[in-house]
């Protein structure tokens, strides 16, 4: 209860909300109110679960203004300070308010006053949770009696009556593993990283199937024998059901049943409530989840690894745009641990400093297998002629396979029929009604199996769908055509060519279902499908054992992209789709269909020459100034037009150009000198869903200087006059540009 005012044994508390405000926002609590702790205050019409940060001898605004707190939250122990200063320094590097940042990395039911009001409350979800648990441990009948199947939380009832592993002596529950005993370069590594004590960044670099894995379990498994907890960040679970089985497997045997959690955005609420808080009170030794369990506090934390750390989805692409990748490194620093980057074709960021020294690098230069790498050729496309886009090599290794019943894959990044609609007579082209961009034609499957497929126009920036034109809108022509090949017209292709074939397609519309992606990938592994044609969505995590051909379409795109970064990616691509192949033993080849086969980058690629690659073009980005050589932010605005989108950007810049003689305190600006701020320029695509979006490039080579100036820059943009008509965000580090 809160004390009426005036009265003694009241405490103040500054408090962060999850509102885009700067600042942090001063209420009246009971007495005993701590740092860490969660309140539910009011804040204008609503009320909002906070985070206590400070406790203040007096509050920053008139008394009689102080509002009270109306629920202090005690079910759970107030954070811990290595939490509260990583959500600090998150919030101070991307420049968010503090509250964005640590509100939103919290399970839902936690930062909803609703899940704490009301009669059904029972004390609040942690306290449901564990009441749940409490009931589900009771004997099976009595538990029958009271209905306990009603799961209101959408928790699994397994997960339930697992027991908090008390002992780490536990026995294993499961079958004892076999271990493959380590090669010599994964002994070297694991010896290296056992040999670490404290902070240390460590680059474990070796191609798919050079037994990564292997060495971050036994480390792992040091770790946990230890007492400690491991925090595993990985790219992506949904898809690899087997890599979650793998880790549980190993590591339960250690950490005993229910002491892995498995933290990602596709568990429903209850169930992601249930994992954080058994990692947060020690229960779980292992953490294993994507870029979002980066934020949850392990009291016991010993060991961080970034499988993958190269992989774009460890950026997040919206709100605050952080990089687990780099946090995790900042939050194994502030905890005095080692952190194992691992990857086949690490990013520039981080090759550059293992080569420097910064980070230790282990290199595993083999598959641990027999297995032989599989032969990369490159087919120049420049005097051939294509049938439907595919080189006569391509048909004719495909048709080999067929024979010697291994499977193909056809990879190719462009979902959908076609990319565009044309008019041969007039010109038209299907252009999005909303956007600055072509309407890709999709083709929808048949209502009824072996019924006619209907074709659809979809725009993929904005989602807008209609259905073909019967003849062109501007001239009536009724021979529209489709342009260029996407995965559903090279499906069809392929269908016609091979008859006998069974040929199947993955991509984000064959796998939108539930558990269709699951489905697909099981008949491949099954040897159900013979060709199977597919985007990046099949580079990543899955092994195939019969897959002996690999042919890439379209690669060329990526090569000459406007963004510096797209080379990068298309190099770890092409590594992972060529890593899919040949692992069992099969001498596998891919080739890649180019009209640019002189290129350095795919001539790295034919040497499976990571290091080749990463100096040609770590060399282009030194001359060109660009990172790891310099360091970068993104002012993007968006508005109705264009002209308002770049008058902010306009104001944003002249702010920089001002005298300090504003009153604006002069310690605190930024050293300019060291600053380059770029012309405002609109995205490339435009105009998406109606809105007109412009950037705007800040660069540094020092990193200390880009902090100091964003500083004072993000606390003067939102007083600028021309935000009235934007919506604008500042990101740090921006992956694309
Ligand atoms: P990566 O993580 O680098 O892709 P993995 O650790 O998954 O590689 O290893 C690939 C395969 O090789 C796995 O099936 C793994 O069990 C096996 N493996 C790993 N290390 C060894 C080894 N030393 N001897 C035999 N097999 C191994
Ligand atoms: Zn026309
Ligand atoms: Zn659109």
């Amino acid at each position: 209860m809160v004390p009426p005012r005036g009265e003694e044994g009241a405490t103040w508390v500054r408090v962060a909300l999850d509102v885009p405000l700067a600042g942090l926002f001063d209420y009246r609590a009971p007495a005993g109110a701590r740092v860490g702790q969660r309140a539910i205050v009011p804040f204008g019409r609503r009320e909002m679960v906070g985070i206590v940060i400070e406790t203040p001898p007096a509050p920053a605004l008139a008394v009689e203004q102080v509002k009270d707190v109306v629920q202090m939250l005690d079910d759970l122990p107030p954070f811990p300070d290595d939490w509260l200063k990583l959500a600090a320094f998150a919030a101070d590097y991307y420049q968010r308010p503090l509250g964005e940042v640590m509100l939103p990395a919290l399970p839902g039911p936690l930062r909803k006053p609703a899940a704490y009001q009301g009669q059904r409350a029972a004390g609040g979800p942690v306290a449901r949770l564990d009441a749940k648990a409490a009931r589900a441990a009771k004997p099976r009948r009595e538990r029958r009696k009271k209905g306990v199947a009603a799961d209101s939380e959408g928790v699994p009832t397994s997960e339930q009556s697992v027991p908090p592993p008390e002992s780490l002596e536990a026995t294993p529950a499961t079958p004892l593993v076999s271990l493959p005993t380590l090669n010599a370069a994964q002994q070297e590594a694991v010896d290296a990283l056992s040999g670490l004590s404290g902070f240390k960044p460590v680059l474990l670099h070796g191609v798919t199937g050079s037994g990564k894995t292997e060495v971050y379990l036994r480390v792992a498994e040091r770790i946990l024998r230890e007492g400690r907890q491991v925090m595993l960040l990985v790219p992506e679970i949904n898809l690899t059901p087997q890599l979650e089985q793998v880790f549980r497997r190993r590591l339960e045997a250690i950490a005993g049943t229910g002491g892995v959690a498995v933290l990602h955005s596709g568990l429903a609420d209850g169930e992601r409530l249930l994992a954080w808080l058994r990692a947060v009170r020690g229960q779980a030794r292992v953490l294993l989840g994507t870029r979002l369990s980066l934020f949850t506090p392990l009291p016991d934390l010993g060991l961080i690894v970034v499988d993958e750390e190269h992989d774009p989805s460890y950026k997040q692409q919206e709100g605050l745009r952080y990089s687990a990748r780099d946090l995790a490194i900042w939050r194994a620093r502030d905890r005095g641990v080692p952190v194992i980057l691992g990857s086949a074709t690490p990013s520039l960021e981080t090759w550059h400093h293992a080569q420097t020294g910064r980070y230790l690098l282990l290199s595993l230069p083999q598959r641990a297998m027999a297995a032989e790498p599989p032969r990369i050729r490159l087919l120049d496309t420049r005097n051939v002629k294509l049938q439907q886009g595919l080189a006569p090599p391509l048909l004719q290794a495909v048709a080999q396979r067929l024979e010697s019943g291994e499977q193909s894959l056809i990879f190719l990044n462009r979902r959908g029929y076609a990319p565009v609609l044309h008019c041969d007579a007039c010109g038209w082209v299907s252009g999005c009604p909303r956007c600055s961009a072509y309407m890709v034609l999709h083709r929808q499957p048949p209502r009824v199996p072996g019924g006619p497929g209907r074709h659809e126009l979809r725009c993929h920036h904005c989602g807008w769908q209609q259905r073909v034109p019967m003849a062109c809108p501007d001239c009536g022509n009724q021979d529209l055509q489709p342009m260029g090949r996407g995965t559903q017209r090279l499906e069809e292709h392929l269908g016609e060519l091979f008859p006998g074939a069974r040929v199947a397609r993955i991509d984000a519309d064959s796998t939108r279902r539930k558990g269709s992606a699951q489905e697909l990938f099981a008949r491949m592994h099954a040897g159900d499908i013979d060709i199977l044609v597919g985007t990046q969505m099949v580079a990543k995590g899955h092994d195939f054992q019969n897959l002996g051909f690999v042919g890439v379409l379209n690669a060329d795109a990526m090569l000459f992209s406007h963004d510096f970064r797209a080379p990068e990616r298309l190099f770890a691509q092409l590594m992972q789709v060529a890593g899919r192949a040949g692992r069992a033993g099969t001498p596998a080849e891919v080739y890649i269909q180019t009209g640019y086969p002189e290129q350095p980058l795919y001539q790295a690629l034919v040497r499976h020459d990571y290091a080749g690659f990463a100096r040609y073009a770590l060399r282009e980005r030194e001359s060109a100034g660009l990172p790891p050589f310099a360091f970068q932010a993104l002012l993007t605005a968006e508005a109705r037009e264009l002209a308002q989108a770049q008058a902010f950007l306009a104001q944003a810049r002249a702010w920089t150009e001002q005298p300090r003689a504003d009153g604006t305190d002069s310690s605190q600006a930024a050293d300019m000198s060291r600053i380059t701020l770029y012309d405002p320029v609109p995205l490339r695509v435009v105009r998406v869903a109606n809105v007109e979006r412009a950037q705007l490039l800040v660069e540094s080579d020092s990193r200390p200087a880009l902090q100091g100036f964003l500083r004072a820059w993000a606390a003067v943009l939102p007083g600028l006059a021309a935000t009235a008509r934007v919506r604008w965000h500042l990101e740090v580090d921006p992956l694309e540009i």
